[in-house]
């Protein structure tokens, strides 16, 4: 198995212990002590500088020490060697850190000069994003299956609809909102149990809402329609003047969002709000 990460050595000196004596073959000098250097590595990238470790190794017997088993002699004789000649840790050990550094200095450049972009020029870079769809949003959050008696077209809506509505579904779940501008009234309705109602059946929900419109004529100002059915988990059914959805399993809730006015070309957050119907 391959590590991509962990600890590495790698040896920086190798130097003479003089005055020893090998306490297995009893040999005098026969000592070569290596120096090794501990480095965390990350896809053997260095980063970071650990310790250092020195194995002895007898010429004569080939018997090697580690720093534990080092004799008092050798041990001395190796503080000699580091003030004379001291194994120094080389460079690169830690060019991996100075590398994450340059990354991160470079990254923080791009960004900065990004953010410095954006502030000159900011028709530019602007967002594309449609903020009708933030007002139908808000407003399917604002289904309710609780009627306010003022509500008088939601009201009136509902009666008609609990009247004529069939298949098992409980009437008094169902959720409703309406909202008009203009000549245009936005119907909502959340029918969470909508899985009672066979799929090609559901459709049949939007022709009770249009009828019971008809029927109940709130407002002879109204002419158009958008309606638009959510289902326990997404929006199910849509009509609308322009389209309609009526496949009964997901409908595109955008095709709701000429109610809210044309497209707005103007990106602007302040410019926009007047452009839209509220
Ligand atoms: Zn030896």
């Amino acid at each position: 198995m391959l590590f991509f990460f962990g600890t590495r050595a790698s040896k920086i000196k190798e130097r003479k212990l003089k005055r020893t004596t090998c306490p297995y073959c009893q040999t005098q000098d026969s000592f070569v002590v290596s120096t090794f250097s501990k480095y965390f590595h990350f896809f053997w990238i260095p980063i970071i500088p650990l310790f250092k470790t020195n194995i002895a190794e007898c010429t004569h017997c080939k018997k090697s020490y580690d720093k534990v088993h080092f004799t008092q002699e050798m041990q001395r004789s190796l503080d000699n060697e580091n003030r004379l000649n001291p194994a120094k840790r080389p460079l690169w050990q830690g060019c991996g850190c100075l590398v994450l550094v340059a990354f991160f200095a470079v990254m923080m450049t791009i960004s900065l000069y990004g953010v410095y972009m954006r502030s000159k020029n900011p028709e530019k870079y602007k967002i594309e994003v449609d903020p009708r769809l933030e007002f139908l949003n808000a407003d399917i959050d604002k289904l309710s299956s609780f009627v306010q008696a003022k509500d008088t077209v939601t009201l009136a809506l509902k009666q008609c609809v609990d009247d004529d509505i069939v298949g098992g579904i409980s009437t008094e779940d169902i959720a409703y909102f309406t909202k008009q501008s203009g000549d245009k009234l936005l119907i909502l309705l959340e029918v969470r149990d909508i899985k009672k109602i066979n799929t090609k059946y559901r459709k049949e929900l939007i022709a009770v809402i249009e009828d019971c419109m008809r029927y109940t004529n709130p407002k002879d100002s109204i002419t158009q329609y958008f309606i638009g059915i959510e289902g326990k988990w997404n929006t199910v059914l849509i009509k609308t003047p322009f389209d309609e959805d009526l496949g009964g399993r997901f409908a595109d809730k955008q095709l709701l969002l000429p109610f809210y006015g044309e497209k707005p070309i103007v990106k602007d957050d302040k410019e926009m709000d007047s452009v839209l119907v509220e």
